[in-house]
């Protein structure tokens, strides 16, 4: 017979997107004349940028040669773009990071998941609230939550962090003794950020109770305040206590192409039962060696290309317009009464509801009275109840549609 793991039965079906899409295939169906504008999903829409194409194509015809041909790449990725990550993220950063602490895979999100294979079952595991939900699914799948409690909508042995409104968003400490804390900044959904001085506490109580900060970084180029950190490494004691995430996604557009990197520096280590120490960069590449061939050359390839001078200018473009359509959703809602969050370091704008309407409430108005599609905060967890997102992800013409809609709406 073949036993399930259970801990999948205790997954709650993430009605979030697909209840989204529904209803907007619904709504759609029956008013076909309407032009519906979608900020919900965090994808983008500008295309790759010539400097990653070109690279690429010459990348395609190097692999129909026989010089040029590669099979199986190293695990944990080319030495051309580990390089390239090292001078580029960290070392013009004041970071010095050696290339076997750089993994490249397919995708932060495969990373964020994946982590937890290195971590015992019995770790305790704090996330924020609202929160992006691959933390803590992949916790409840292997094994690191207790029940899910319907009423209040969160799970038993998860140490939920509230971010609202009345702290800024920004997470307190934990109360009781967590042994993996997730933090993501600039934040998704909410949209803000720490400063070095905030990132420092989470530090020194990582350090204090020998907890792992697992730092998902992948808004990182939406930062445009100065004195906001770009990695968590910036910040003293960071790299006996923090793994970083990083990802091609958001910056050069890479949702479709794939390709990301995590960073596990040889002074971050773990425990064994016995209170033995050991580090996590030998065990999460013994992992990687064992269930992962590497990510394609031409992808990786693609991603190196991000950093070179045309490449950084393009991109830098592409987030500008993103960040500008940002301050037009933000501004926009702001002149219209609205209460509004985000949107200056990051992609996202994060909106309290008005008229104590709820987030799944507000969905439904705004989608059948000025078409517009935007994601229920409470799909994020249950402290995002009475809050919404919208992104900045979407064509100029459609966000600035979508403000003037929003202007002109009797509520
Ligand atoms: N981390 C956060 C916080 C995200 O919002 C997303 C995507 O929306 C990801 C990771 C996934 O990144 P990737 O496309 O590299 O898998």
């Amino acid at each position: 017979m073949s036993y399930i793991n259970e801990n999948f039965l205790n997954l709650q079906e993430s009605y979030l997107f697909s209840t989204i899409a529904k209803k907007v295939a619904k709504y759609s169906e029956q008013n076909k004349d309407r032009k519906i504008i979608k900020l919900g999903i965090g994808d983008v829409t500008r295309p790759i940028v010539p400097a990653c194409i070109e690279a690429m194509h010459k990348a395609v015809d190097e692999m129909g040669t026989m010089e040029g041909f590669r099979g199986y790449g190293p695990e944990q990725g080319y030495e051309f773009l580990r390089k390239a990550i090292i001078e580029n993220d960290y070392k013009k950063r004041g970071i010095d990071l050696e290339e076997d602490e750089i993994f490249v895979s397919d995708g932060a999100k495969c990373d964020c998941g994946n982590i937890v294979d290195i971590f015992a079952k019995d770790n305790k595991v704090a996330i924020t609230d609202p929160v992006y939900p691959v933390y803590l699914d992949t916790n409840v799948m292997s094994g690191r939550s207790g029940k899910y409690n319907s009423k209040k909508g969160i799970y038993e042995n998860i140490v939920y962090l509230p971010v609202t409104s009345e702290n800024d968003f920004k997470p307190e400490l934990p109360k009781e003794k967590v042994d993996m804390i997730y933090l993501c900044f600039p934040n998704n959904p909410t949209g803000t950020v720490l400063t070095k001085e905030e990132l420092k506490k989470w530090i020194d109580y990582a350090k204090e109770n020998k907890s792992i900060i697992l730092f998902d970084s992948a808004y990182e180029s939406f930062i445009t305040e100065p004195n906001i950190p770009h990695s968590i490494y910036e910040v003293k004691g960071a790299k006996d206590v923090a793994i970083e995430f990083k990802s091609y996604s958001k910056n050069a557009g890479f949702t479709g192409i794939r390709c990301a990197y995590l960073v596990i520096p040889k002074t971050v280590k773990g425990y064994t039962k016995s209170e033995e120490e050991v580090l996590l960069n030998k065990l999460w590449n013994r992992r990687t060696c064992t269930k992962f061939n590497g990510t394609s050359y031409i992808v990786q390839r693609a991603a190196q290309a991000c950093y070179s001078k045309e490449g950084q200018k393009q991109i830098k473009e592409n987030i500008n317009y993103y960040l500008e359509n940002a301050n037009i959703i933000k501004e926009g809602l702001e002149k219209s009464g609205y209460t509004v969050y985000g949107g200056v370091n990051s992609p996202y704008i994060w909106l309290k509801v008005p008229n104590n309407l709820t987030s799944w409430e507000f969905f439904d108005k705004l989608l059948e009275e000025v078409n517009i599609v935007g994601t229920p905060g409470s799909g994020f967890g249950p402290h995002g109840e009475g809050y919404f997102r919208l992104t900045a992800f979407g064509t100029r013409e459609n966000t600035k549609e979508a403000i003037e809609r929003i202007k002109n709406w009797k509520k």
